[in-house]
């Protein structure tokens, strides 16, 4: 059984390398969905509680509500964050959509004591981006 749980955050980054608007620090409000594959037990026939994906995916997005998403090769970005009282997190590869699904499934997958099969990022109503367990 897959069980899924969404949530949604805003956050801001920029790929100079894209060109166009992208080279710019904008802000998107993402949607992240995790989907767990368990079996339901116990008296209450849940397989993984949302109350349980939400605790989980709640602390997890508490670091990256407002924050800016940087790669540790933008010097000029990382530079202004570094010197004041930013909230921000930096990336070993460009903050893209793709990027950020791949970082929030192997953290995801860290903290929850279930089997993730899916993180799915949405930049838009209608772009997302899915990183499925091998
Ligand atoms: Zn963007």
């Amino acid at each position: 059984m897959k069980i899924t749980r969404r949530f949604k955050f805003f956050a801001t980054h920029r790929l100079p390398e894209h060109g166009g608007a992208d080279s710019f620090l904008h802000r998107h409000p993402f949607t992240v969905e995790a989907t767990f594959e368990d079996v339901p037990r116990g008296q209450c026939y849940l397989a993984y509680s949302f109350g349980e994906i939400k605790m989980v995916l709640e602390s997890i997005l508490a670091e990256w509500e407002d924050a800016v998403l940087v790669h540790e090769e933008d010097k000029e970005t990382l530079d202004f964050l570094q010197k004041g009282p930013h909230k921000y997190l930096v990336f070993s590869k460009p903050p893209s959509t793709e990027a950020m699904a791949e970082r929030l499934f192997e953290i995801i997958s860290q903290v929850a004591n279930r089997e993730l099969i899916r993180v799915r990022v949405y930049e838009g109503p209608d772009c997302w981006v899915d990183v499925e367990a091998p």
